[in-house]
């Protein structure tokens, strides 16, 4: 069931709330709410205002299943520091800064291990508690990092890049630091293409594949080595032949994913990591891969260390792809046609909209 007030949506397009937040649900889809933030910034914390968000496929998917959950959107972001509480000293109004998409504690042994995604006192942006497609949001400093240069879409995307980077990395240190043939990659949307960027910076050859012809095209333009499904499965050669596959499939929209494929494609003692986000009804051919002694990972999320080096070590890459990488930019009045489009994968990459 629905738990909005009806008074406190807009569902006009192209009306501006002074403080909103957006949401998504079952029963009104997109919409954006009035919101009041005390602004006494506690000691730790500081006020920023997003400026731009990325949607991506764990949105779509939490679309499509939130049924009486309401989704706060947002958790690619980036915005600027609007004002700071009395002991912040790491940034100062005007500051650009973005997050890991899981804001953690800052106080458990787990993130003082530096494994804040793994955190288990945090608050994961985008999902039912706080998003960051709204007019202001409070975050503590330990979550923020700074970015350098001025504010731009593009930097949305180092968050899905420090998941490719982990995904990268979890990889070689399951195949103790070498990866010896080709990786393959299902799925060539936005998740696909930044793994086989990041293997690829690494000197890893890869090969994308994705049922969508055009997302084959898509990454190829990337200057990426890729091949739609189809094709892919005609080739007998291919069969039970890699020993590395990553899985970056979606299963919204309608889509399989990629589990049938892993059985095609892994050979005996395949490493296999999903990086896919499946629904509970997916069920992973454990039997199959188990009886080719496959050995299959799973990863959702990265910390904000991971972030921090992706931010230091990628900016190149970032500015290599971008222009191809991100395929639209929505205005905030049009977040709900920003939907839409992220729906319809045949025609687009990354999908960032401008909240303010
Ligand atoms: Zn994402
Ligand atoms: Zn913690």
């Amino acid at each position: 069931m629905c738990l909005l007030k009806i008074d406190d949506i807009i569902f006009q397009k192209g009306y501006i709330l002074k403080d909103f937040e957006c949401i998504y649900s079952h029963a009104n889809g997109y919409s954006r709410r009035k919101t009041s933030l005390d602004l006494m910034l506690k000691e730790n914390e500081v006020l920023v205002r997003p400026k731009y968000v990325g949607l991506c496929g764990s949105d779509l998917l939490q679309f499509e299943q939130c049924e009486d959950t309401e989704i706060k959107l947002g958790h690619e972001w980036v915005g600027t520091v609007e004002s700071i509480g009395e002991k912040v000293e790491s940034l100062i109004k005007g500051d650009i800064v973005t997050s890991a998409s899981y804001i953690a504690c800052g106080a458990c042994d787990k993130c003082a291990d530096g494994d804040s995604h793994r955190c288990e006192k945090g608050t994961a942006l985008g999902k039912d508690i706080l998003g960051a497609a709204r007019s202001q949001i409070i975050l503590p400093e330990h979550s923020l990092i700074q970015l350098s240069g001025d504010i731009s879409p593009s930097q949305t995307v180092y968050e899905i890049l420090s998941i490719a980077e982990e995904a990268v990395i979890q990889m070689i240190d399951t195949c103790n630091g070498t990866l010896s043939s080709e990786v393959l990659i299902l799925g060539s949307g936005p998740i696909g293409v930044a793994v086989a960027k990041c293997l690829e910076r690494q000197g890893v050859n890869t090969l994308l594949t994705d049922r969508r012809p055009k997302r084959a095209e898509w990454a190829k333009s990337m200057a990426l080595n890729a091949i739609s499904l189809p094709f892919l499965m005609l080739d007998e050669g291919k069969r039970s032949n890699y020993k590395y596959i990553i899985d970056c499939t979606s299963v919204t929209g309608g889509d399989p994913g990629g589990l049938e494929h892993l059985t095609f494609f892994a050979a005996e003692s395949a490493r296999i990591l999903i990086v896919a986000k499946y629904r509970k009804e997916d069920k992973l051919p454990f039997y199959v891969l188990s009886n080719r002694r496959c050995r299959i990972s799973f990863l959702s999320s990265a910390s904000t260390n991971r972030l921090m080096e992706t931010i230091r070590d990628c900016a190149g890459l970032l500015k290599s792809i971008e222009d191809k990488y991100i395929s639209h930019i929505f205005q905030l009045e049009h977040f709900d046609n920003a939907i839409e489009v992220a729906f319809e994968k045949n025609q687009c990459g990354k999908v960032i909209v401008q909240i303010q």
